[in-house]
Parts: C-alpha cells; sequence; structure tokens
C-alpha cells in the first residue's frame, strides 16, 4: 500500500461582517493579525467578501492564539504609549 501524504486541511475561521452581516469562512491566508502594546491595538482584519468592506475587530488572548496557531499572517505593533 503506498503512503500518500495526508492533505492538509485549509483551516478556516468563522467570521462576519459587520457592515452586510454576511457570514462566512476565512482561510488563514485571508486574515490579518497585528499585536500592539495594548488590547485596544491588539486587532485582526480582513476584507468581507460579501462587500468588500475592510473590516477590523479587536482580538482577545484566545483570538491571537487561535490565529497564530492558524497560520494567520501576524504583525507585532511597537507602541511607545
Ligand atoms: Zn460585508
Amino acid at each position: 500500500m503506498p503512503l500518500t501524504p495526508r492533505p492538509v486541511a485549509a483551516v478556516l475561521f468563522k467570521a462576519a461582517c459587520p457592515d452586510c452581516r454576511a457570514r462566512f469562512e476565512l482561510a488563514a491566508g485571508a486574515l490579518r493579525l497585528a499585536i500592539g502594546a495594548s488590547r485596544r491595538t491588539t486587532f485582526y482584519s480582513f476584507t468581507c467578501p460579501e462587500c468588500g468592506t475592510a473590516v477590523r475587530k479587536p482580538a482577545g488572548e484566545r483570538i491571537v492564539e487561535l490565529l497564530t496557531g492558524g497560520g494567520v499572517r501576524t504583525l507585532r505593533l511597537h507602541s511607545t504609549v
């Protein structure tokens, strides 16, 4: 029996658009995570596939863990505040 590499399942993140209220699933590549010095500057962003709105939402510790673990591109912001 030949060994075939198991296809890597794409991680999908459930998200909703506050603008058009569409619900959808986004692949890690469609999301961006920015980690700032405080909670107020830690957020994730994506573009709504339905209406094209740029959505930005605060990311709590759990979300940060989920996103980084799922391979979302992370940007670390340095703040002098
Ligand atoms: Zn939308």
